[in-house]
C-alpha cells in the first residue's frame, strides 16, 4: 500500500505533514513517487486565508483528478478542522474529511486507516517522523494560540497553547540530528511563549518546563538545542515576546536571525487589531540588536487593508519599513475571518485599495531587500550546504528566504566559508573563501 500527501500552507502543516507520512510508515504504507501511483492520497489543507482556502480547494480537486479510481483521498489539516461538514458535503469526490483531532478511520466500505485511534493534535506533534533529505528541519514546539489577534482565525480551530514538553523536543531533535540535521528551525504559531501553558499546568501535569528565576521557558531550551545542533533558528516571534534575555540567546546560539511577527507600525491600527507595540518601539529593538551584532538578521510581515486603515496609517508603515531596513519582509492583504473579531469591523477596506497599499509597500521593500543583499557581496559568510550548488547563510531561512549558490560538487550538509561574490536579487552567489 502506497500514500501520496499534498501539502499547502505554512511550515507547520508540513512538519504534520511529515509526522502523518511516519505513521503510515509504521502502519506498512510506504511513499508513492506520484499522486497517481498511491492508494491513499492526503491533502493537507491550510484555511489561513480566502486565498488559501481557495487554493486548497482546488488541489483536492486536481488530486481526486489524478488518483486511480480505487485509491482513497482524504482531506485533512486546517480546512477539515474548521470546515469538517460542510467540506465532506461539497466535495462529494474526497472518501473522507478528518481534522488532526479525529479518527481518520473512513466510514465502512472504504477503510482509510490513518490512525487506529482517534489522535488529537497534541499526540499528532508527538509522532514519529520519517528520515529527512536535507540538512535542515522544522520541529513544531507547540500547537494552538492564547492570543487573539482581531485578524486570526487560528485559536478558534487550533484551539489554545499546547506546549510540548522539553523531553519530546530534545528526543524529536537528537533523532534529526543522528539522521544528519544541521539546522532545526523552531516553528509555532506564538514561539516566544513556548511552554506558559505547561507553567500554568493547563495540561493539568507536573510542570516540566525550565523555568529558574521567572526566565523564559524558551530561553533554556533554545540553549539546550543550541548546544546539540549547528544551527537553531527561531521563527515566529510575537514582539513583545522578545525578551532582552531571548535576544541575548539568539545571539549567543550563532544564529542572529530574527522573525518578528509585526504586522504594521501603525499604534492605532495595532490597537485595533488587538496587538502589542508599534513602530517606534520594534524600531528602538531593531537597532538596539544591530548595535550588538551588525550581521542579525531581520524578517517580519505585515496585513494591509485592516478594517479602519487609514493612509496615514499607510504613510507611517512607508516611514517604518524605510528606517527599519528589514532584510526581508512577506506582504498580505486583510482577510475577513468568520469567528474572529475584525469580521464585523465597520469601515471595511475595498480590497482593491488593501492590493494598491500592499503594491506599493511590496515595491519599497523589494528595492530594500535586493540593496541589502548588495551589501553582502565581498563578505566572507558561514555556509550549510542544503543541496547541490544551493547553501544558506545564517541569514536565510530554508523554504522562506533567497538562497546562496554554490559548486554543485560541493556535500549536501557541509559547512563551509563562502566568500559572496554577486547578488542577483534575492539570491547571492559564493566561491569558497
Ligand atoms: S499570535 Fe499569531 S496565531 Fe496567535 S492569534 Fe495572533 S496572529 Fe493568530
Amino acid at each position: 500500500m502506497r500514500y501520496w500527501i499534498e501539502t499547502m500552507g505554512c511550515p507547520k502543516n508540513h512538519v504534520d505533514s511529515e509526522k502523518l507520512a511516519g505513521l503510515l510508515v509504521t502502519q506498512g504504507y510506504s511513499a508513492a513517487d506520484t499522486a497517481e501511483e498511491a492508494d491513499l492520497v492526503v491533502a493537507n489543507t491550510c484555511a489561513f486565508i480566502e486565498e488559501a482556502r481557495a487554493e486548497s480547494i482546488e488541489t483536492v480537486l486536481e488530486l481526486a483528478e489524478r488518483k486511480t479510481k480505487n485509491a482513497r483521498l482524504v482531506v485533512t489539516g486546517c480546512m477539515a478542522e474548521r470546515y469538517g461538514h460542510e467540506l465532506q458535503e461539497a466535495l462529494p469526490e474526497v472518501d473522507l474529511v478528518a481534522g488532526f483531532n479525529e479518527s481518520l478511520t473512513a466510514p465502512s466500505g472504504t477503510k482509510v486507516t490513518l490512525g487506529s485511534k482517534p489522535t488529537s493534535d497534541f499526540d499528532l506533534l508527538n509522532l514519529p517522523r520519517p528520515a529527512v533529505s536535507v540538512p535542515w528541519a522544522y520541529i513544531k514546539i507547540a500547537e494552538g494560540c492564547d492570543r487573539r489577534c482581531g485578524f486570526c482565525a487560528i485559536p478558534t480551530f487550533r484551539g489554545d497553547q499546547r506546549s510540548r514538553s522539553r523531553e519530546e523536543i530534545i528526543s524529536e531533535a537528537r533523532s534529526l540530528i543522528d539522521g544528519g540535521v544541521k539546522e532545526l528551525v523552531l516553528i509555532a504559531q506564538d514561539l516566544a511563549s513556548w511552554g506558559h501553558d505547561r507553567r500554568r499546568g493547563k495540561l493539568g501535569e507536573a510542570v516540566e518546563v525550565l523555568d529558574e528565576g521567572g526566565t523564559q521557558p524558551l530561553i533554556e531550551l533554545t540553549k539546550e538545542l543550541s548546544s546539540m545542533a549547528e544551527r537553531v533558528r527561531l521563527l515566529y516571534l510575537y514582539p513583545s515576546g522578545l525578551t532582552s534575555g531571548l535576544i541575548d540567546t539568539i545571539l549567543e546560539t550563532g544564529v542572529p536571525y530574527f522573525d518578528l511577527s509585526l504586522q504594521h507600525s501603525s499604534r492605532p491600527l495595532l490597537r485595533a487589531m488587538r496587538r502589542w507595540g508599534d513602530g517606534e518601539r520594534f524600531l528602538e529593538r531593531i537597532e538596539a540588536i544591530r548595535a550588538r551584532e551588525p550581521k542579525a538578521t531581520f524578517r517580519s510581515s505585515f496585513i494591509l487593508g485592516y478594517p479602519g486603515e487609514t493612509e496615514e496609517d499607510q504613510r507611517n508603515l512607508i516611514s517604518f519599513l524605510e528606517a527599519a531596513e528589514l532584510d526581508w519582509a512577506g506582504f498580505f492583504t486583510y482577510s475577513a475571518e468568520e469567528g474572529t473579531h475584525a469580521h464585523d469591523l465597520a469601515d471595511q477596506i475595498p480590497h482593491e485599495l488593501a492590493l494598491e497599499r500592499l503594491r506599493e509597500v511590496s515595491e519599497i521593500q523589494d528595492r530594500i531587500t535586493a540593496r541589502k543583499r548588495d551589501a553582502l557581496v565581498g563578505s566572507t559568510l558561514q555556509l550549510l550546504v542544503d543541496s547541490p550548488g544551493v547553501a544558506r547563510s545564517t541569514g536565510e531561512c530554508p523554504e522562506i528566504d533567497g538562497i546562496v549558490m554554490v559548486d554543485s560538487s560541493l556535500n549536501v550538509g557541509s559547512v563551509v566559508e563562502g566568500l559572496i561574490t554577486a547578488s542577483h536579487g534575492t539570491d547571492l552567489e559564493a566561491v569558497l573563501a
